[in-house]
């Protein structure tokens, strides 16, 4: 059999992505790989393939234990033989499972590395003929990464207890430096190196300057109600209040974070895998094992910590190659607290200061005044000809404007007031106002007392933030968060720059968008609600999530073609072999009870 014979068969897909053929091609060669793809590109099948190719059994290590069960209940769905081994099972479902392995009839087992590492399973494995060995999320492997895990360090020991077995080391985020610690850490030997782009062209990115997150974050939603998505908040506090809030404006919303009993996490998480249209409030402790393909949209109601951490966040929307949104507010707040928190930390120094970097290239990314897909990829080293069409900068361009003056004004008044106050004070004694602290202070005697009446608050406080993030104003903590000029500012204020500022766009446009039914006709309506219903009973019944049995995307492709035999039926993408016998029936039947639509004029709402 050929790998596209496979690819067609099993998993039902008509041609192999970007490089996985190569790559599949290289591990039945026996070639060590280092394989660097984004999220949803197809990693998976890179290494599932060459396993059921080549004789033996496949060994992928991976560290989400939370989510081996799901993965092997996907590979299950299509009538691969796949099972895991971890401390979650009893003796005897282990001893199960190894006695499949020895027998042969195992084609894929998962296994988590403090696992494997383990001598017995070491022994047992290493007795067996293997094809390959995959070690997912690679990027464990490097200190210099986000996400390091000791036991990782050792799975160099896997080149001499599998000589004879290509090793696949697959990850999607990995710079220069990690790469090279993966390759040197697990001791690949003479690697293949395939390195995918990391574009999500299916994500929509958009960032708005944060006002009244509350309703920002309801008139994002409104437009996508009944959609599965996840928004992310700082702290636990604001997770609860934002879960209450969105449920009782009758959206399906569930709180996740570190300080909730574990059996209310795993609950919420099971739900939001497993019924549709599900939203987690979460904080960042959701989502390492979230591989739910139909997530669309993520929302940001605080800043994270960094580009790497953002795109990361970001990736788990729009798995499935559906269009997604991935959606942030952030504001002058979120700076300041954010600083905080990093200057109160135990870090060393130096760490906090490559923190704090890391923050700044979030903030400057977070106002770009060019395409922002094109800004994040060149983060990451990588270049975007033109303009993607499909983030807010490249929607709604940006007004600029002349920011040299007021600049000055604000920095002015930093100076005048002495270094000392925050934004609230300095905009207060900008626009003139009669506060008691400007009375006792005789801030109003001052030279910049009232020069900037002219424009509220509120627009002072975007001047403020974006001076910030640009440099010309440093937040100093050790001083509970006072204002100063630095270096760069007294070439603003000598005036020997113009300095562009962003115009706030206050209303953003709201394009009405439900991505599940777009180009949907209203007369489908009817049969894709059925065919959702009919795929939540099947998967119901089995206790899997609804897209182990289609994705959107498949059950989307039926109401376009409305298959009436199993040979149409194979035709759909994401129906293979072991689907079709299982529900092909099932669904032709319920299709051929929908008759199409007679009028092509008429268009969902
Ligand atoms: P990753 O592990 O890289 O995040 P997955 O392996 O989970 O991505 O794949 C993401 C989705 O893309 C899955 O639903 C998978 O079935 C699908 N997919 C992978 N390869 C192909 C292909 N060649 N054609 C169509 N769909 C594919
Ligand atoms: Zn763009």
């Amino acid at each position: 059999m050929l790998p596209v014979d496979v690819l067609r068969d099993i998993y039902g897909y008509d041609e192999f992505r970007g490089q996985q053929l190569a790559i599949i091609t290289a591990a039945c060669e026996g070639r060590d790989s280092l394989v660097l793809m984004p999220t949803g590109g197809g990693k998976s099948i890179c290494y599932q393939i060459p396993a059921l190719l080549c004789p033996g059994l496949g060994i992928v290590v991976s560290p989400l234990i939370a989510l081996m069960h799901d993965q092997v209940d996907a590979l299950r769905q299509l009538g691969i033989a796949a099972a895991f081994l971890n401390s979650s099972q009893s003796a005897a479902e282990q001893q199960f499972v190894m006695d499949e392995i020895e027998a042969g009839k195992l084609d894929l087992l998962y296994v988590a590395p403090e696992r494997i590492l383990q001598e017995q399973t070491l022994d047992f494995l290493s007795g067996q003929t293997c094809s390959i060995i995959a070690i997912d999320e690679a990027h464990c492997v490097s200190a210099w990464g986000h996400d390091f895990r000791q036991d990782y360090l050792a799975l160099d020991q896997l080149r001499i207890r599998f000589p004879d077995t290509p090793r696949m080391a697959l990850t999607a985020t990995a710079d220069e430096r990690t790469r090279t610690d993966i390759v040197q850490c697990l001791a690949l030997e003479k690697p293949l190196r395939f390195v995918a782009g990391f574009d999500r062209p299916n994500i929509r990115y958009s960032v708005q300057p944060k006002g009244d997150s509350k309703t920002q974050l309801l008139e994002f939603l409104l437009p996508r109600r009944g959609d599965a998505g996840i928004v992310y908040c700082l702290s636990r506090k604001s997770v609860d209040a934002t879960a209450v809030w969105l449920t009782k404006r009758g959206f399906a919303a569930l709180p996740y974070h570190a300080g909730l009993p574990s059996r209310t996490r795993t609950t919420h998480q099971e739900r939001f895998l497993r019924e549709d249209g599900i939203i987690i409030v979460a904080t960042i402790a959701f989502g390492m094992g979230i591989d739910k393909p139909d997530v669309r949209f993520v929302a940001h109601l605080d800043l994270p910590k960094s580009v790497e951490a953002y795109y990361q966040e970001t990736g788990r929307a729009g798995r499935d190659g559906e269009s997604a949104e991935a959606w942030m507010v952030y504001g002058l707040q979120d700076v300041v607290r954010l600083t905080q928190m990093m200057n109160q930390s135990q870090a060393e120094e130096q760490q906090k200061r490559i923190e704090q970097d890391k923050l700044n290239a979030l903030l400057g990314w977070c106002e770009v005044t060019r395409c922002r897909r094109a800004a994040l990829l060149a983060y990451f080293g990588e270049d975007y000809p033109g303009d993607c069409g499909n983030c807010d900068v490249c929607l709604t361009p940006p007004v600029t404007w002349d920011g040299t003056e007021s600049a000055q004004k604000l920095l002015s008044c930093v100076y005048r007031t002495g270094q000392r106050f925050g934004a609230g004070h300095v905009i207060d004694v900008l626009r003139g106002a009669s506060t008691d602290k400007i009375k006792r202070l005789r801030h109003d005697r001052l030279s910049t007392f009232a020069i900037g009446a002219d424009h509220s608050a509120v627009w002072w406080r975007s001047v403020a933030r974006q001076l910030i993030v640009q440099g010309f104003l440093y937040v100093d903590h050790e001083r509970y968060g006072g204002l100063r000029l630095t270096d760069r500012s007294r070439g603003l204020l000598r005036g020997d720059m113009t300095l562009l500022l962003r115009e706030d766009i206050d209303k953003p446009k709201l394009r009405k968008k439900d991505p599940a039914k777009t180009g949907i006709a209203a007369s489908d309506v009817a049969l894709w609600d059925a065919l959702r219903a009919r795929r939540k009973q099947l998967a119901d019944e089995q206790g899997v999530p609804p897209y182990l049995v289609f994705h959107d995307a498949t059950l989307m492709e039926m109401v376009r073609l409305r298959p009436s035999s199993s040979e149409e039926l194979l035709s759909v993408s994401g129906v293979g072999q072991t689907k079709l016998e299982r529900y092909g029936e099932l669904f032709i039947d319920l299709i051929g009870t929908y008759p199409v639509a007679t009028s092509p004029g008429e268009t969902g709402s």
